[in-house]
């Protein structure tokens, strides 16, 4: 029988994190964790450390760092405790690591996940902020090193698994004409201009279909996320937004679409749950039982698909102009959003100011070529400054 994977799970306490180990553990022959991260979530990852035994755990905060070695000691577990930015990239490029499965949220996910591509790892990416912001840079590094780049994003594993395996060497020459990026439209589809300019954190976190972290909750509300799923998969699989049609399909049941030259539209269908990528991500290219559910077709009434509304929704319209713009724009864009919404989060300002804020950001930042991820951070931080002084 083949070795088991040594993984490390960067964000192992988010949404992702805990579906990760979830699927993780039903598969204790194939899969053992190395390192786990998190940001201040230090009761989840003791209790995970309990359950895992990684070789590594991370938090952001020394003195958390120091609290929870010293519980995991007194619980008689050899986990080591490590604390800072430069930990995570340690866990992320660890000689002994086979896999990383990148879930950490936001910017604060690109360093560790860019270190894992340097170090020829293979990458389960849910962080899509890494390739958002450092698109160029990211698939630069992933090819240098000859790193595996697996989609976690159920959209973009669902084209991963509709497209033929030899896509890399383009698109249009294995015959796939168009992606079609589905999407659920989120919890203000059918609302008004005037009561999503009224909507609440809460509402905006109410996803229909789907139980998220916070921060992809609201980008899902403002449709934010599919601009940067959009941006994602241009660079995941090399192609330009022109060939990729969003598809608002409320009942998130159809993954994505691939359509080729023949008339042949292929479709990954599942109940919506991430298990379902993340074992397809940690098993590929064989499957492994993931815990969830068989679709049942009787169970699903009808299949529904609308146009996207850029006017009641312009971050997507911002996503696509940004990755027109090229340079860092996308980087810029992301960052603004990530203070927008924060700053929405804690009830500072309202939820349409969030697309007013990412668009004066874009407008105003100074764009340049990104060469090296010292350029990304820093367009990174010049555009949280602006958005700070927008708020
Ligand atoms: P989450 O908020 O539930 O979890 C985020 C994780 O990152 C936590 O473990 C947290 O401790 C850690 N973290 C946060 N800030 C950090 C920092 N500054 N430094 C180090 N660690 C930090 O988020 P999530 O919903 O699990 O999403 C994670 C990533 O996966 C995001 O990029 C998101 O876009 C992507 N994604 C999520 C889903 C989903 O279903 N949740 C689906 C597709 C893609
Ligand atoms: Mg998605």
């Amino acid at each position: 029988m083949a070795s088991p994977q040594h993984i490390t799970v960067l964000g192992a306490t988010g949404s992702i994190g805990v579906n990760t180990l979830d699927v993780i553990s039903q598969h204790p022959d194939k899969y053992r964790v190395f390192a786990l991260t998190a940001h201040r979530q230090h009761e989840l990852l003791y209790q995970q450390c309990l359950q895992f035994h990684p070789r590594y755990a991370v938090l952001e905060d020394a003195q958390l760092a120091q609290q929870l070695q010293q519980q995991l000691r007194e619980a008689g577990t050899a986990t080591e405790v490590l604390a800072g930015a430069q930990a995570l990239v340690d866990v992320a490029c660890h000689a002994e690591v086979d896999t990383v499965m990148a879930a950490i949220v936001g910017a604060a996910g690109l360093p560790p996940t860019l270190a894992a591509a340097d170090a020829g790892k293979k990458i389960l990416l849910a962080n899509k902020e890494s390739l958002v912001m450092a698109g160029q840079l990211f698939m630069d590094a992933v090819k240098a090193s000859g790193s595996v780049l697996l989609p976690i994003d159920s959209e973009h594993n669902a084209m991963f698994q509709c497209l033929p395996a030899h896509f890399s060497h383009g698109l249009s020459r294995c015959g796939v004409t168009r992606i079609l990026l589905t999407g659920s439209g989120g919890p203000f589809r059918t609302w008004s201009a005037e009561q999503i300019r009224a909507a609440t954190p809460a509402q905006a976190c109410a996803h229909p279909n789907w139980s998220m972290g916070q921060k992809i909750s609201v980008d899902s509300a403002s449709l934010m996320n599919k601009g940067l799923e959009l941006i994602e998969a241009c660079w995941l699989f090399d192609t330009q937004p022109a060939a990729i049609d969003v598809v608002i399909h409320p009942q998130s049941i159809i993954h994505s679409m691939v359509q080729y030259a023949d008339g042949s539209t292929l479709a990954q269908m599942g109940n919506p749950d991430m298990r379902t990528p993340i074992a397809y991500g940690l098993s590929w290219p064989a499957r492994i039982s993931a815990g969830v559910a068989d679709l049942n077709p009787f169970d699903v009434l009808r299949l529904d698909f609308e146009r996207p509304d850029e006017v009641r929704f312009p971050c997507l319209r911002l996503a696509r102009e940004a990755f027109a713009a090229g340079k860092t724009a996308a980087a810029v864009l992301n960052a603004a959003n990530e203070v927008a919404v924060a700053a929405f989060l804690a009830g500072r300002i309202g939820f349409m100011d969030i697309a007013r804020i990412n668009e004066e950001v874009l407008q105003r930042a100074d764009l340049v070529e990104p060469t090296d991820i010292a350029a990304v951070l820093h367009a990174d931080q010049q555009a949280r400054e602006l958005a700070g002084q927008l708020l």
